[in-house]
């Protein structure tokens, strides 16, 4: 990949280049706009129903001088202007697991795949867990939860994170998804996939690490890891889907490679009724 020189393009200039290639000029501008100002987005944190009464969290946070707000969508997220991070971690309501720091759109996968109490549930890529806490608070411990992560250091991160929150009905396969058992049957699956992080990169930052060559990687993991989810999913089950990219390569072109096998049809997520801001992709149905 050249710039017309025949220099290498950065990882920022190739992320505008592909932005734009995907977009509509509008859309490409509002995203590029939207990663140039990620640096300076609102803390945003989820209550965790496993450890204490949310109420009482939120009390104890606006002791503190703190100014939670909800979001429309979700009983438990909220941002906290003006906050900084570094000064949250600190407070008790961190460290004893009753609040985790969690991106907004990063809370809509689990809420998507509405996990049922006494189900079996996946969870293909775990760590650190933010999600997997999420699935365990959301179906209050009642659900059988499996949640793999094939990365050592990664998963005792998420072992640890399970444990502050208190998300007993965790069992964890240090595995890569890829090689689970077709034995195995789920009743829903998040796949929240890895990827090459193109919707999470400040564009002011160097991106030195973004490359065609990266996003190649991902999109082939991304494929066997969806391919392993339709084979584990029970009729009728749910499998929900998504990356922190915001490139259709690795979000709609992956999704719609599995829809044309035919073993699996698409569940359309209505996200007007979500309340969210969206950007138009090439999929109906799906958000990003
Ligand atoms: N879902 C996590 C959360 O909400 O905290 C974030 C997951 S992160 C996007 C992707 C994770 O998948 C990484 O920790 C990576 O090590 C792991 N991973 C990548 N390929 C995998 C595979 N084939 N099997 C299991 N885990 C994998």
């Amino acid at each position: 990949m050249t710039a017309d020189g025949g220099r290498a393009l950065s990882g920022r200039e190739l992320l505008k280049r592909l932005i734009f290639d995907s977009y509509p000029e509008r859309e490409a501008a509002a995203v590029t706009d939207g990663l140039d100002r990620l640096r300076n987005r609102c803390v945003s944190l989820r209550l965790n129903p496993l450890r204490g009464e949310p109420e009482k969290t939120l009390l104890e946070l606006e002791s503190y001088g703190l100014k939670p707000e909800q979001v429309g969508w979700y009983e438990h997220g909220y941002i906290l202007p003006g906050a900084k991070e570094a000064e949250i971690v600190s407070l008790p309501a961190y460290l004893e697991g009753r609040i985790y720091l969690q991106s907004l759109s990063s809370m809509l996968p689990p809420i998507i795949l509405k996990p049922n109490h006494n189900s079996d549930i996946l969870d293909m890529a775990a760590a650190p867990g933010g999600k997997t806490t999420q699935l365990a608070a959301l179906t209050q411990n009642r659900a059988r939860i499996t949640a793999c992560e094939m990365n050592r250091v990664r998963c005792e991160r998420l072992r640890f994170n399970l444990r502050r929150q208190g998300a007993g009905s965790v069992f964890v396969m240090e595995t890569d998804s890829r090689r689970l058992d077709p034995f195995l049957s789920f009743d829903s699956i998040l796949l929240d996939a890895p990827c090459s992080g193109s919707g999470t990169v400040a564009l002011s930052e160097s991106m030195e690490g973004f490359t065609e060559l990266l996003i190649q990687k991902s999109v082939r993991s991304q494929k066997a890891l969806l391919k392993k989810a339709v084979e584990l999913i029970k009729p009728g089950g749910t499998i929900v889907y998504s990356t922190c990219s915001i490139l259709p390569a690795e979000n709609e072109e992956i999704v719609s490679e599995i829809l044309s096998c035919g073993a699996v049809e698409l569940d359309c997520i209505d996200a007007e009724a979500l309340g969210l801001p969206t950007v138009k992709n090439r999929l109906e149905g799906t958000v990003t």
